[in-house]
């Protein structure tokens, strides 16, 4: 077990109380496959104990605090994680295999999400509207009540901030259902939150498989929004649970997010981002850049280049923080395998170089694929490895044609230099985000993020989420 844990991580916390579930489970270290710690593993009547928990916080001091005081907590929140941003950096490098200092960039991150609701927190208003003569109408934004969020292993620290942090700024007392994979960051996020002055039962966590605690979670009566992330099977599934009780659920999903290079583009500028948004996190993040569709004039040279940067890429242990860590288990490494098998039939451009024994942990040499074909398996399925593509295109209508074609729609970035080109892209990509001249994979507190399509719906991140974590009342007093 990693040195920084300052809480015993097999218990869960409940209205304030920490106690054991119903069952436990054991986190694997992916570095090197040891036992890392035994988690506390929630089941029904533990996500039944959450939400009546919850449902008692809205009932009390939490429902009763003002927006401003609301804020406060959070900003003190986000201070509490600054205090520890090292000893979460380890926790995370330990549990999720994530590289020191991107897991550091992490619990920044995860700072800077209770800073930003913190501030936002009574900033968010309602408006008048001009109606029928002797009418004052106004709206009111208000919580949806018990906000439910099940997030996955690959960013545990980013995805609970953005959720659960919007839905504390506006008053939601919600219920997290951590990954089975990976939940010390949250635990941790816990104690501190308690630590911080959040008052008992506004944040319950509730670690435990998707199944049993996910599933007990999505389907209760007593929960009005659910936020998800994961995979596209999950989140259907989590969907129709909710739609069960008419629940509000956003879905954040995937995706297959490509980087468009033309002949004009800066291509010095652009090399570390094309790299970069593939190999982060060993690939595992829902807004990687898996396919690079590069224009022919320039097609050679940005392979060229991208290969030997491939060539640079050391991959290790978390601790040893190279560029690349293992995967989170030997479960996503057979499948990220599965889809190398795939690409047999395809040319290899460049692949990382391993400092370990690949049979230690859940290691995957990070590998460059030259000329894809866009109907390609390798082309067209989120692999959630450091896996990617390269595609050649002629004319600006087949590379919106080739971005276009998969069935996600998360994230895109346009290279180019022409302003108008940069324009009309922007509009024609399919993607809930597009950067210009630069690639966001997982960045931007501020910037609403979400997918259309297979890539979900809904919007996280940025005062965006405020609306997604309220409902809107609207008052209409007729007084003559
Ligand atoms: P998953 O979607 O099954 O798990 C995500 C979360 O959902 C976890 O907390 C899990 O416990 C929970 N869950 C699982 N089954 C559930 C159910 N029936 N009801 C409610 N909650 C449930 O993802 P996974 O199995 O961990 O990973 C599989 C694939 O999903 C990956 O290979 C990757 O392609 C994708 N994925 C995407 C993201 C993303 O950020 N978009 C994150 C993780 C995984």
């Amino acid at each position: 077990m990693t040195q920084a844990l300052w809480f015993d991580p097999s218990l869960m916390l409940i209205g304030g109380s920490w106690r054991p579930a119903t069952g436990t489970l054991t986190l694997i270290n992916p570095s090197d496959g040891t036992e890392l710690a035994q988690i506390a593993a929630g089941q029904a009547a533990d996500i039944d104990a959450a939400v009546a928990a919850a449902n008692a916080a809205r009932a009390g001091a939490w429902g009763r605090m003002s927006a401003t005081e609301r804020g406060r907590i959070l900003s003190d929140i986000g201070r509490a994680v600054l205090a520890r941003v090292d000893q979460l950096a380890e926790i995370e490098a330990h549990d999720v295999g994530k590289p020191l200092s991107q897991a550091r960039a992490d619990a920044v991150a995860l700072a800077r999400y209770m800073e930003f609701y913190g501030g936002a927190a009574d900033k968010v208003m309602g408006e008048t509207i001009p109606y029928l003569d002797g009418y004052t109408v106004y709206t009111l934004r208000e919580p949806h009540g018990v906000t439910g969020h099940i997030v996955p292993w690959n960013y545990p620290m980013q995805i609970i901030g953005r959720s659960v942090g919007a839905a504390l700024a506006m008053g939601n007392a919600s219920v997290l259902k951590p990954a089975e994979e990976a939940c010390l960051t949250a635990l941790a996020f816990a104690h501190i939150c308690a630590e911080a002055g959040l008052p008992d039962g506004a944040l319950n966590v509730a670690p435990g498989r998707g199944p049993e605690a996910g599933a007990a979670l999505a389907a209760h009566p007593g929960v009005q929004h659910i936020s998800f992330t994961g995979s596209v099977r999950t989140g259907a599934l989590v969907q129709q649970a909710a739609g069960a009780n008419v629940v509000p659920v956003t879905l954040e999903l995937g995706g297959k997010s490509p980087q468009l290079v033309f002949d004009d583009a800066d291509i010095d500028a652009a090399l570390p981002f094309l790299v970069n948004a593939g190999i982060q996190n060993a690939g595992q993040t829902c807004s990687a850049s898996s396919r690079i569709l590069v224009q022919r004039g320039v097609y050679e040279n940005v392979r060229d280049r991208m290969a030997v940067a491939y060539g640079e890429l050391t991959v290790g242990p978390a601790m040893d923080d190279l560029r690349v860590g293992p995967l989170i288990s030997t479960r996503q490494k057979q499948i990220v395998e599965g889809f190398l098998n795939e690409g047999a039939n395809l040319t290899i451009a460049a692949q990382g170089q391993m400092v370990v024994a690949p049979d230690t942990g859940a290691y995957v040499l990070p590998t460059l694929f030259d000329n894809v074909p866009p109907d390609h398996t390798l082309a067209r399925e989120e692999i959630f490895g450091p896996v990617q593509v390269l595609i050649p295109f002629d004319t600006e209508d087949e590379a919106v044609t080739i971005a276009n074609s998969t069935d996600y729609g998360l994230v895109a970035s346009i290279w180019t230099a022409n302003g108008a080109r940069q324009m009309r892209l922007a509009k024609r990509l399919h993607a809930g985000q597009v950067f210009i001249n630069n690639y966001g994979a997982g960045g931007g507190v501020e910037l609403p993020f979400g997918g259309v399509g297979k890539s979900g719906h809904g919007r996280e991140k940025g005062f965006e989420a405020l609306y997604g974590f309220s409902t809107l009342k609207t008052v209409a007093a007729h007084h003559g």
